[in-house]
């Protein structure tokens, strides 16, 4: 263990008070579930952003503890940057921020998210989050749910010792092109993200596969943060991305943010203020579990000729009036996929069809006795050859129109359907 230096003349409840602001700059933090449950699963701050999107209640948000706040890194939009002046600065001591954690994960019930900024370098900080982790499980003996940051370019054998305490690991990538890091975090890169991404992965891989009581390691779980908009990205290449994330390094989340850049910082005199519209993180959520559970693949959800997610329209919704052709769906012999494929009807109810269907013919009335909102889906099916959507399907403009999320409902021409 290093000898460690601390900062602790901010007093102990101004310390608790600023973590919390810290907080705002990392979210890639247990925040958002989309229709899984386990005991990892945790939830987002703020539940308007996925309005729509869960198939189930959200789990409760886990809490966030830092280290510290003196970071040796420059990143343009952080407010623990390095080159902050006025910034209220504080590093706990591994015992401090230990019972820190153990009051908020008490209270909290669910867990307790161990962050840091990088006090001095990477691996320093790590190993005061071991130290800390360590004194939480051994000292403490707190056998909740632990989630631990890994600072970028870290020691290999530093990631193996914070996953034999912690039960979920990450390290956030930020940027969706490689140019943005130079752009905004410039001493961050692809290798001090990846590298650690791919090492946690494979220490995830062997917990899984030796989950004896014997094994040494936790961790059984890894996640990332991305921030939208921070490198002029297309929505296109966020889905690509996190595609090959999600089954490279065999992520359990990729958590988005708005990219927010409105404090100028000392070394990025070219970036322009930025402030990235909450809408599109939502849609990228929503996007996400297209992805992810619906079995969509990045190409549908932002076509090349469409990179970027619409404003007004859900995902789901814009990829239908795009295929409209592909429409209506028979509800009596739909296969799994295509029923998920209908606006309207998520993993749940076409779970319901396919057993209803066992018992006879699935008629409109069935659908509704079984809970299902035929306000959009109408539109998009069939009962037994019965539709009961008028004309409106050779009419995707006045569907795009009627399912416009715009205050004033605007008419959305096919071309803007992205
Ligand atoms: S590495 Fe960058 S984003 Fe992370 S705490 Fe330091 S300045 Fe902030």
């Amino acid at each position: 263990m290093v000898s460690i230096l601390h900062d602790n003349s901010l007093p102990f409840a101004d310390r608790l008070y600023q973590m919390q602001e810290d907080s705002r700059y990392d979210v890639a933090d247990p925040q958002v579930s989309y229709g899984q449950t386990s005991s990892e699963e945790e939830s987002l701050p703020d539940p308007s952003l996925f309005a729509d999107i869960h198939a189930k209640p959200a789990p409760p948000t886990v809490p966030k503890v830092f280290l510290s706040n003196q970071c040796s890194f420059n990143c343009a939009y952080c407010g623990c940057r390095a080159s902050r002046e006025n910034a209220r600065r504080y590093c706990n001591t591994p015992r401090e921020l230990a019972e820190i954690a153990l009051t908020q994960a008490k209270d909290n019930g669910h867990g307790i998210f161990i962050t840091s900024a990088i006090y001095r370098n990477a691996n320093y900080t790590q190993e005061i989050i071991i130290e800390t982790l360590r004194v939480l499980r051994k000292e403490l003996y707190y056998d909740g749910y632990i989630h631990a940051k890994i600072m970028p370019g870290v020691d290999p054998l530093l990631i193996e010792k914070t996953g034999r305490y912690a039960n979920r690991l990450s390290v956030n990538i930020e940027v969706a092109q490689n140019a943005g890091y130079e752009r905004i975090a410039k001493q961050k890169n692809k290798e001090n993200i990846l590298v650690p991404m791919q090492q946690i992965s494979n220490l995830v891989r062997d917990s899984r596969q030796y989950r004896s009581k014997s094994s040494p390691l936790l961790a059984k779980s890894q996640t990332t943060q991305l921030m939208a908009g921070s490198s002029e990205e297309s929505d296109r290449t966020i889905m690509r991305l996190s595609k090959a994330l999600y089954h490279k390094y065999n992520l359990s989340r990729v958590y988005y943010t708005a990219f927010h850049y409105q404090d100028k910082a000392k070394g990025y005199d070219e970036l322009p203020f930025t402030q990235v519209p909450i809408w599109r993180v939502k849609r990228l959520y929503q996007a996400d579990r297209l992805l992810q559970l619906y079995d969509f693949s990045p190409d549908d959800i932002t076509p090349e000729q469409s990179p970027d997610l619409c404003e007004h329209l859900d995902p789901k919704m814009s990829w239908a009036l795009r295929n409209i052709h592909q429409f209506p769906v028979e509800i009596n012999n739909a296969d799994y996929e295509q029923l998920l494929r209908i606006p309207g009807i998520g993993i749940t109810y076409a779970q319901k069809i396919i057993r209803a269907r066992r018992y006879g013919l699935v008629t409109h009335q069935t659908l509704r006795k079984i809970g299902i909102s035929l306000k959009k889906s109408t539109y998009f099916l069939t009962c037994n050859g019965k539709y009961e959507g008028g004309n409106l399907l050779s009419n995707p403009e006045v569907l795009s129109q009627l399912f416009s999320e715009a205050p004033n409902n605007e008419v959305l021409p096919l071309s803007s359907m992205h």
